[in-house]
């Protein structure tokens, strides 16, 4: 038996159960998968010894940080789960400007404030209890990732515990293939991380915001305009246009609107007013029931994100990277905005028009726009109505589908290229090399011979 300073669950033991469990944030839970043990780390060394001790007993290892996969990749069958909640420090280096922090940090609640008092930021995950874990390997889209790149861009430098059971640093000069690898590999990173140590930025001094509210019957005009001005966007805006139903009024019926976000973080209010001008040009303005520019903060925008994922709800969340003529667009991403059988469930289009070349990193594919769903219901008996929903509302959108962002997938349900062909081959050469055995688990797939493509594109 290992000697961890941690806590060991096998099945049987008080607790194994909860522990199976531990800070997931989506009640909608997997039935057909449990691991075989559950490992409480306690620091590095557990998780070195954790890997160890798996490969002693024939089983692979699962990992969770912040435990916000929406599909619950951390719970698979015949797997030690190394928990790392407890890998949650931060330290910041005044010289260097780089913080770092272990893999279960909350991106919002807790290394922003951490930064904030130093004056710095790094653009961590829109909701506040994200693990940056699970969030930077697979490319991370944080606050203004439009202009200010994929979180994953800002990593210097990981600590890796091996399939060997080693612990070593991964940057450019050491253990390169790791390091290239750990920014965009997402769920099938041939490692666990147990730090890393991320890029900061001088902190914004402001942020502003404009809102505007549109039946959801103006839907198409909106959105055809929104693709004409939001390249001509300053790169300090973070542009989100959302379909939902906002709280009833005196009793009301809730009823979907369009609603289109710019979000400022610049350093002055003159500023603020100018980057967010151009979404004042829309020409069915005088449509819209409400017109708002003003100053706000990440502690207000933070908040909307709370009110709109609810902890202890149940979820299907899907996504697509879109492009192709804008008509096209539109049409085939009419059903996903303006249907939905569930008045919480919220559709978002993110805009990312100014497309900067990526460095040289696993993470490669994007497209000038991203749409994810996000169905948040609470009864367990809409769970094959919803399904269904979100299935047929992707196939619409297929025509203009380029593929999908890790972050919000789920491979057991519909697969998708998530990556460029040659990165897909040069991580698969990586993990072959790291891991020959499966130490670790890959991507959690239907079928683990098509990962990485459009399943329509699949022929049978
Ligand atoms: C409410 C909500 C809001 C979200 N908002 C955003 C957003 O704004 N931007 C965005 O990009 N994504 C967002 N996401 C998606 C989120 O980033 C991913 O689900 C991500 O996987 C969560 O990371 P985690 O560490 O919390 O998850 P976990 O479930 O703990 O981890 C997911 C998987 O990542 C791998 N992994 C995690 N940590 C490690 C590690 N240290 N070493 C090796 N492998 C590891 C493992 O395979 C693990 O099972 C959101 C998700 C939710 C639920």
């Amino acid at each position: 038996m290992s000697d961890f300073s941690g806590k060991l669950y096998v099945p049987g033991d008080a607790g194994f159960e909860e522990a199976v469990f531990a800070r997931v944030f989506n009640a909608r839970r997997p039935t057909d998968r449990r691991p075989s043990a559950v490992l409480v780390a306690e620091n590095e060394h557990d998780v070195v010894a954790g890997v160890r001790y798996a490969a002693d007993n024939g089983l692979s290892v699962a990992v969770r940080s912040g435990g916000h996969s929406w599909a619950v990749w951390s719970v698979q069958n015949n797997t030690l789960l190394i928990d790392l909640g407890k890998l949650n420090s931060a330290a910041y280096d005044e010289a260097t400007g780089i913080v770092s922090g272990g893999p279960a940090i909350q991106g919002g609640n807790e290394l922003d404030p951490f930064l904030a008092e130093r004056g710095r930021f790094f653009n961590g995950g829109h909701c506040p209890p994200v693990g940056i874990g699970g969030f930077l390997l697979q490319g991370g889209q944080g606050w203004c990732q439009r202009g200010w790149g994929w979180a994953a861009e800002s990593v210097v430098a990981i600590d890796v515990v091996t399939a060997e059971g080693e612990l070593v640093r991964a940057d450019a000069e050491r253990n390169s293939d790791l390091y290239w690898a750990a920014r965009g590999a997402g769920p099938s990173f041939p490692g666990i991380v147990t730090k890393f140590h991320l890029k900061t930025r001088p902190r914004f001094q402001h942020l502003f915001h404009s809102v505007q509210v549109y039946d959801i019957a103006d839907f198409a005009e909106v959105m055809t305009w929104m693709y004409a001005v939001e390249p001509t966007i300053s790169p300090d805006v973070e542009i989100v246009c959302v379909s939902l139903c906002p709280p009833s009024v005196d009793g009301e019926p809730r009823k979907r609107v369009f609603v289109v976000t710019g979000v400022a973080l610049v350093d002055s209010p003159e500023a603020g007013h100018e980057a967010l001008a151009p979404l004042q040009t829309c020409p069915i303005i005088d449509r819209a029931f409400e017109n708002v520019m003003a100053e706000s903060s990440l502690a207000e925008q933070r908040e909307s994100q709370i009110q709109m994922n609810p902890e202890n709800w149940r979820y299907y969340a899907d996504n697509v990277w879109v492009d192709g003529e804008v008509h096209d667009i539109v049409e085939a991403l009419t059903p996903v905005f303006t249907t939905s059988p569930e008045p919480d469930a919220f559709t978002i289009w993110f805009g990312n028009g100014l497309m900067r070349e990526l460095p040289d990193m696993a993470f490669s594919l994007q497209s000038p726009a991203y749409i994810a769903t996000y169905l948040a219901y609470e009864d367990s008996a809409n769970d094959a109505r919803n399904r269904a929903w979100l299935n047929d509302a992707m196939v619409a959108a297929q025509p203009v589908t380029v593929g999908q962002y890790l972050g919000d997938s789920d491979m057991t349900n519909r697969q998708l290229k998530f990556m460029a062909d040659d990165n897909f081959a040069r991580l698969q050469k990586i993990i072959a090399e790291r891991d020959p055995e499966a130490r670790f688990v890959r991507y959690l797939a239907g079928d683990s011979a098509t990962v990485n493509r459009n399943h329509w594109e699949v022929s049978s």
